[in-house]
């Protein structure tokens, strides 16, 4: 667990270079990985002070990681955030922070296009302990406000949603959480803090799967929960001395070294995704393309005014289905078939065969997941070289 401070006013860009670091004796200029499972104490009376409490410090891996501390520090401060607790997944960041805020009886609000796996965690395992979840559209805000209870303690969401690239109004839905003595949390997987900040726009907490775009390199698993020091430094990092599913001291170093090139990558993967999706919306084969960057976008407005980039992530239908639609995935040679995301490499998927797969055909089409969807995550090759890899597939479909 680690407070920022977002230190002394520093840009976005300077606290992802150096907020956390706290050099040791050494003098090292990059940060150190401390694999230690356990801390020695100068005396008893140290080590007692230090298990209740009075004397705050290192105890053993899974409570504290000095490595650890520097990404939760560093990413602390991106957020804008007052704690941040390290997880060792983006999964177990979610249920430390629904184990820490909820209690049997208690109920969830969520968008319906949420992860998949979030899903399965609120239906299949949350409920068994009598929390319960209704699902509404992320768009609808007065969908959200009728689903809301007496007994609701939690709205959460991701924005702009997977594979669809929908947008909530994270202002508008703060504001109904706050109304109704709930909390909104927000699953900032897609955008980062580079693009969005939930914190600034009134969110109570913001949720990361590290194994994303904070790695960018597709190397490690890793999560992380930010927010204020009372819910999030004391109830959250409760969880996880408690519970258990801390992060690693490598995978932190590895994230932390990601945050380090975390601004100038969400630039250029959104820069890469601008200029495919402008380009898709020119091919004949391809019917639709969703992405936030485009005009066509319905919410176009609102993705300019909440987030300061689009991202790496769009989907398009091509002209046909699920035929159709996989010619174009076995065509390419240069992007990998993978379900993936927030790599360098570029990824690209069918929805309506892996991610979304295992939904009934009714589910699949109220989620609005066609059999000619495609998705990619741009990553940070060539643009020419990505389009020429699609080009490949849709050429075949003309003919
Ligand atoms: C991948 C992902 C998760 C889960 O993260 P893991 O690190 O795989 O546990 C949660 N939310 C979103 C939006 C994701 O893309």
């Amino acid at each position: 667990m680690a407070n920022g401070n977002n230190d002394n006013g520093y840009a976005l860009e300077t606290l992802a270079v150096r907020a956390g670091q706290h050099r040791s004796n050494e003098g090292e200029q990059s940060e150190p990985i401390f694999t230690t499972s356990s801390y020695v104490f100068q005396s008893a009376a140290q080590a007692a002070a230090r298990f209740s409490g009075e004397e705050p410090g290192n105890i053993y891996s899974r409570f504290t990681n000095p490595t650890v501390r520097v990404f939760e520090e560093r990413l602390a401060a991106l957020e804008g955030g007052a704690s941040c607790v390290a997880t060792a997944s983006g999964m177990s960041a979610i249920l430390a922070t629904c184990l820490a805020l909820l209690k049997s009886g208690d109920h969830i609000v969520a968008s319906r296009a949420i992860f998949g796996t979030t899903v399965m965690m609120f239906t299949g395992y949350l409920a068994k302990f009598g929390v319960a979840t209704t699902f509404v559209d992320l768009a609808d805000v007065e969908a959200w406000q009728a689903a809301i209870k007496p007994n609701t303690r939690l709205l959460f969401l991701e924005t702009p949603s997977n594979p669809l690239t929908v947008m909530a109004d994270i202002s508008k839905l703060a504001q109904l959480a706050h109304d109704n003595n709930c909390l909104l949390a927000v699953d900032n997987c897609f955008c980062t803090p580079v693009l969005q900040r939930p914190l600034d726009l009134g969110a109570d907490i913001v949720i990361h799967s590290a194994t994303k775009y904070l790695d960018g390199q597709g190397r490690c698993v890793g999560g992380a929960v930010v927010g204020d020091a009372e819910r999030v430094g004391k109830d959250v990092f409760g969880v996880i001395r408690t519970c258990g599913p801390s992060m690693s001291p490598f995978n932190a170093w590895v994230f932390l070294k990601g945050l380090e090139t975390l601004n100038i990558r969400m630039q250029a993967h959104s820069r890469n995704a601008l200029a495919l999706a402008q380009w898709l919306e020119q091919q004949a084969v391809v019917e639709r393309v969703y992405f936030p960057g485009l005009e066509s976008h319905p919410q176009h407005a609102l993705a300019k005014q909440q987030q300061s980039g689009f991202g790496g992530v769009l989907s398009f239908e091509v002209r046909g289905g699920k035929e159709q639609a996989w010619q174009v995935v076995d065509a390419t040679q240069l992007l990998s078939i993978t379900a993936n995301l927030g790599d360098t490499k570029s990824t690209i998927t069918h929805p309506a065969t892996t991610t979304h797969g295992r939904l009934t055909p009714q589910a699949r089409a109220e989620a609005g997941i066609r059999d000619n969807l495609l998705r990619i995550a741009v990553g940070l090759e060539s643009i020419d070289d990505i389009k020429a890899d699609l080009a490949r597939g849709f050429s075949k479909l003309q003919q």
